[in-house]
């Protein structure tokens, strides 16, 4: 994947100026306290840490960051910016010579942005709607392989936040599914932010049953992408555990990575 935004002049958010300077130590101690809570959290429910996959959460961190936690072995990184996104990609392609990096889109997509997205990523995890799924499977090139795409639940029914209303998400997995340059490969969800166990986990069981119901009916049409719905795409730096006592397959981890990020720029 390769491409730089040369021609935008438009940032949809600055980076933020590194804290410290992108340290392979600091990355790999802030790394392992990570891999050691997802550790933790699988057995306590009595599953392989290999079934939960740290997608490393990068937005507003600059390229340097991103090398030296691919230096301690991290691949899977994780953006929610396009611009920054494609800058930071092409930077890094420029220096890193190690294993291929995948590269998750994680943002909120408008429409004119499906194109670059379908070009310059692996998966997306924030399709929410027929019609971006379907301008995604149209733009991704001819030779790539599928487009690796998690349907975006609003599970807790925010007006703020993105996601399809729970209770439609079978049907728009049966339609996502038939795309055929998208590999349908589950859910994700954000929900409502609580620092109380039992309700972070009452909202990731929802996402669960939402999955198993997809389940059932991919399986009940005999679909062919029924075995590759395998993902739960839920969890961040601050109730990981519960996602994962839910049945988490991926989980997004930015703070416990990388450090605070600064605010947001209007
Ligand atoms: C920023 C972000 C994360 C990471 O959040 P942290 O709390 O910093 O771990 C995960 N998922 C999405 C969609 C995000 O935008």
């Amino acid at each position: 994947m390769n491409g730089s935004p040369k021609g935008s002049n438009v940032p949809e958010a600055s980076m933020a100026p590194p804290p410290a300077a992108a340290n392979t130590t600091d990355a790999a101690t802030r790394r392992n306290a990570v891999l050691a809570r997802i550790e933790t959290a699988c057995a306590a429910s009595h599953r392989a840490a290999t079934s939960v996959q740290l997608l490393a959460v990068s937005k507003k961190f600059d390229g340097s960051h991103c090398l030296a936690m691919a230096q301690t072995g991290q691949t899977s990184f994780g953006e929610n910016y396009l611009q920054e996104a494609l800058a930071k990609q092409q930077w890094i392609a420029d220096r890193w010579q190690g294993e291929s990096l995948q590269w998750h889109f994680i943002g909120p997509i408008q429409s004119n942005k499906t194109r670059q997205i379908a070009e310059h990523f692996d998966w997306v995890h924030t399709v929410d709607r027929l019609k971006t799924g379907q301008r995604l499977n149209d733009q991704r090139p001819a030779q790539a392989t599928p487009l690796q795409i998690c349907l975006q639940v609003n599970i807790d029914h925010e007006s703020s936040k993105s996601g399809c209303a729970p209770e439609l998400t079978v049907t728009l997995v049966r339609q996502l599914a038939a795309l055929p340059n998208l590999q349908l490969r589950g859910l994700m969800a954000i929900p409502s932010a609580s620092t109380d166990l039992a309700t972070q986990r009452g909202a990731f069981a929802r996402v669960r049953a939402l999955f198993k119901q997809c389940q059932a009916a991919l399986k009940a049409d005999q679909h062919p992408q029924m075995g590759s719905f395998d993902t739960l795409s839920m969890g961040m730096t601050g109730d990981l555990e519960a996602a994962i006592a839910e049945g988490a397959t991926i989980v997004r981890v930015g703070t416990a990575l990388f450090g605070q990020r600064a605010a947001k720029p209007v």
